[in-house]
């Protein structure tokens, strides 16, 4: 990566389903460091945007760089370990293990201490569940899970799809502070989010 070249670079990106144009030539890029929100009516087509950066989808046309690096049509699991994760629009944690296995999965072969995941634990309200199951979890607290499923694989980037839905007011403003928290320790990230209170709060670049 050249010095200036911003962490995430997408060019002319499109993706369509049938007949309908998901992403339409889609360009951006994401410094290095910053926060940036992603809004759209439903179906405006971010989640499949996610879908084509963390390689679920691939496009039909248009290059993805990450790092200076074309990652347009790598694997999934090859764009984690270069630094790049998702969480999804709806949780998909493991519901029938404790949220201590479910880390363990998501960290795989990393080892030692990881200071972002433990902050996040705690501001998160999970420090203490780690016996619990995951799929007893109060939704707003699946949703902080998969954030820290996300940050066990210790990204550069995070892909937030909808991190606050179905939160209350207080959990939604807990959410944008931790989100603010975790950008000033350096992940970039890139949030898709309908709540504009969420958004107002956060947003460097809309
Ligand atoms: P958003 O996340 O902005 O609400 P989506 O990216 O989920 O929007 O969807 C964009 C458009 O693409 C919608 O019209 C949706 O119906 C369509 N779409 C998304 N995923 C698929 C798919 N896997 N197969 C067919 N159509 C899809
Ligand atoms: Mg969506």
């Amino acid at each position: 990566m050249k010095a200036g070249d911003p962490l995430l670079r997408v060019e002319d990106l499109t993706k369509a389903f049938g007949g309908v144009r998901a992403v339409d030539h889609l360009s951006l890029a994401v410094p290095r460091g910053e926060l940036r929100c992603v809004i759209g009516p439903n179906g405006a087509g971010k989640s499949t945007l996610f879908a084509l950066l963390s390689g679920i989808h691939r496009p039909d046309a248009g290059r993805i760089e990450f790092k200076g690096e074309v990652i347009t049509h790598l694997s999934p699991f090859k764009r984690v370990r270069k630094g790049l994760c998702q969480k999804f629009q709806t949780p998909r944690v493991y519901r029938g293990l404790t949220v201590g296995q479910n880390l363990l999965i998501a960290r795989g072969r990393r080892h030692g201490t990881n200071g972002r995941l433990a902050f996040a634990l705690s501001r998160l309200s999970l420090a203490d569940r780690t016996e619990t199951l995951a799929g007893e979890l109060p939704h707003s607290e699946q949703q902080w899970l998969e954030i820290c499923l996300a940050l066990a694989t210790e990204p550069d980037l995070l892909l937030l799809d909808e991190p606050t839905a179905g939160m209350t007011p207080q959990e939604t403003s807990l959410t944008a502070d931790f989100v603010l928290e975790l950008n000033r320790q350096g992940v970039t990230v890139l949030v898709v989010e309908h709540d504009m209170a969420f958004v107002r709060q956060i947003a460097h670049r809309v």
